[in-house]
């Protein structure tokens, strides 16, 4: 059987969120325009985000919320598509949502809302959706051409939305990664972001059968801290103070856990009526901590002795727990993956190769990660806008 071929003015890879948001610009802008997407329906991930709910911005959205090798390369895109662009398309869908802590922004009623109405502007924007579309091969003569099952697709436009290497049983491949290697542009190397970290030896025996047992804390690693809540697991450490430094950890590196910020479990033995022993001091720390975790620190870090100085010891260990993970759970319970196309390679105004006209690359599979807050999402929107405005 011959191929069939669609000719298209722009061709984009992958309909996630940045692959929906770029059709939608683009569509609105007149250009005739196709999404191909292997699995059986849009926005798988989506559906999952913020547990079911869509952690889809945060209203305090800066660069500074972003890792990327060139921590400048993101300022343009999210500037001119905001949180507030945003919000303003949930509200035109009369979709309800909520600010939960810090200006993260849930719907309330399920992540589904957000994909039915990225649906429905691209359906308003005349952008067609193929499904079950897989993509085998991508050329370029005069112009693109995209070689699926039984099909051909030529434009003189390619958009590149195919996400990163994140929880490969929702369809996550490296092929982004291979076409950008394939037109010759440089990649940082991957690796999984927003992801708990797995604890060995001792370090998991001495407290992951507390798994279950939480705690706000800082966590610090690599000149970065985030103060949000520690969750123990039954392999090692989440929560997302935890996702949160994950994605500066590299192996090998130790972070730092403060279990107490703002508290001083010996301050109350600077009055010399208090008894200076196990009992009072565990007291104290099941007032900062919680029960098991305090009691196990304690059994652990017992002080040498009742002086000032022991207990200054004790506290400043409390302060400065340094651990080193053994690794992390990997791509299979990553967030998001980090690293990517290089931004070298791209214009930060529109998201286009340099080194290849009408070649764009647009959401996670580029080197620019956000992050824990609806902030990866905003990033797909504000880069899928740049370019669905650009082409
Ligand atoms: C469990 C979980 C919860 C999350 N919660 C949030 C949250 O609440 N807030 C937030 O901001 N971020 C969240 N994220 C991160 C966020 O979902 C992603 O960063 C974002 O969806 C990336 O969008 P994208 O369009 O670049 O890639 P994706 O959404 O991954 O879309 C890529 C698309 O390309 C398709 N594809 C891949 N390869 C091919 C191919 N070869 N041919 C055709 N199609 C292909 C995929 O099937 C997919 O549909 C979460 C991530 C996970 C895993």
């Amino acid at each position: 059987m011959r191929d069939v071929t669609h000719h298209f003015d722009a061709l984009i890879l992958g309909a996630g969120a940045a692959g929906l948001m770029c059709a939608i610009e683009a569509g609105k802008r007149g250009r005739r325009v196709a999404v191909l997407e292997h699995a059986d329906r849009p926005g798988k991930k989506i559906l999952i985000s913020g547990g079911g709910r869509c952690n889809f911005t945060d209203l305090h959205c800066r660069p500074e919320n972003f890792l990327s090798a060139n921590p400048h390369f993101a300022t343009s895109a999210l500037a001119r598509y905001t949180p507030a662009d945003f919000i303003a398309l949930v509200e035109k869908h009369r979709i309800p949502y909520h600010e939960k802590t810090l200006g993260q922004l849930f719907c309330d009623r399920s992540a589904r809302d957000i994909l039915n109405m990225l649906e429905e502007e691209c359906r308003v924007a005349g952008s067609a959706i193929f499904l079950d579309t897989r993509v085998h091969e991508v050329g370029r003569t005069t112009e693109f051409v995209v070689r699926a099952d039984n099909a051909e697709f030529r434009a003189p436009v390619l958009v590149v939305a195919t996400g990163g290497l994140s929880i490969p049983k929702l369809g996550a491949t490296s092929f982004g990664y291979d076409l950008a290697r394939q037109f010759d542009l440089k990649i940082r190397d991957p690796w999984p972001g927003l992801v708990p970290l797995v604890l060995e030896g001792e370090d998991r025996s001495h407290y992951c059968d507390l798994a279950g047992v939480s705690a706000e804390v800082i966590a610090r690693c690599d000149g970065q801290q985030f103060r949000e809540k520690m969750l123990i697991t039954h392999r090692g450490l989440s929560g997302p103070a935890i996702l949160q430094i994950s994605s500066y950890w590299k192996k090998l590196q130790s972070i730092l856990i403060d279990l107490a910020p703002g508290g001083n479990a010996t301050a109350v033995f600077r009055d010399p009526k208090m008894t200076r022993n196990a009992n009072s001091l565990r007291a104290e720390l099941r007032r900062i901590l919680p029960s098991r975790l305090a009691d196990r620190w304690l059994e652990l870090h017992t002080p040498s002795s009742w002086t000032n100085a022991a207990l200054a010891d004790f506290n400043k260990q409390l302060h400065e727990w340094q651990l080193t993970p053994a690794g992390t759970e990997g791509f299979e319970k990553a967030e998001v993956t980090a690293g990517g196309v290089d931004t070298d390679e791209l214009s930060a105004k529109n998201m286009e190769s340099r080194k290849v006209p009408g070649l764009f690359f647009i959401g996670e599979v580029v080197d620019v990660t956000g992050h824990l807050g609806g902030f990866n999402l905003q990033w797909a929107w504000a880069s899928g806008a740049a370019a669905g405005r650009a082409l």
